[in-house]
């Protein structure tokens, strides 16, 4: 696969770059949420958090802190947002691992808004049951 990411990362394609270092590369979304929305792609391609290795997650977060770093001080914003869409039904259109950052002001329109359901607690318990079944110790 050669993902438009792989193209940005290898300079076939423009893209408005923040930040690079081995392992990762942070640049502007082209169609941005908010000014200053930045995408950050490891270096290597994959598609999922699920396919990649540990340490390369941790190097993604690490340019994470460091761009939304950026994010409070050079733009003045007043919080962020981070998401990472994987999968199709989650929203995601390029399948090259990516997070995005969005800087936040106070009053402007959400990222990510959810409708907030009124579980009960054995429903909480169940579902906590169901998923604990799944976690490598
Ligand atoms: P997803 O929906 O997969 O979570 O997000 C993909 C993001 O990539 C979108 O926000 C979209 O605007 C951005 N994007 C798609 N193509 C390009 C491109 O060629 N350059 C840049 N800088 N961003 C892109």
């Amino acid at each position: 696969m050669n993902t438009i990411f792989s193209r940005i990362i290898s300079g076939e394609i423009p893209a408005a770059k923040v930040y690079e270092d081995e392992q990762t590369l942070a640049f502007l979304d082209i169609r941005p949420a908010a000014r200053g929305h930045v995408l950050v792609v490891p270096k290597e391609e994959y598609t999922s958090l699920l396919d990649m290795p540990v340490e390369l997650v941790a190097a993604v977060a690490r340019t994470v802190q460091i761009v939304a770093t950026a994010i409070m001080h050079g733009l003045r914003a007043e919080g962020f947002t981070v998401v990472q869409n994987d999968g199709t039904a989650a929203g995601q259109t390029v399948f090259h691992y990516h997070v995005h950052i969005s800087p936040r002001w106070q009053g402007d329109s959400p990222i990510v808004q959810w409708i907030q359901s009124k579980p009960e607690q054995p429903e909480l318990q169940a579902v906590a049951n169901q998923l604990k079944q799944h976690i490598a110790q």
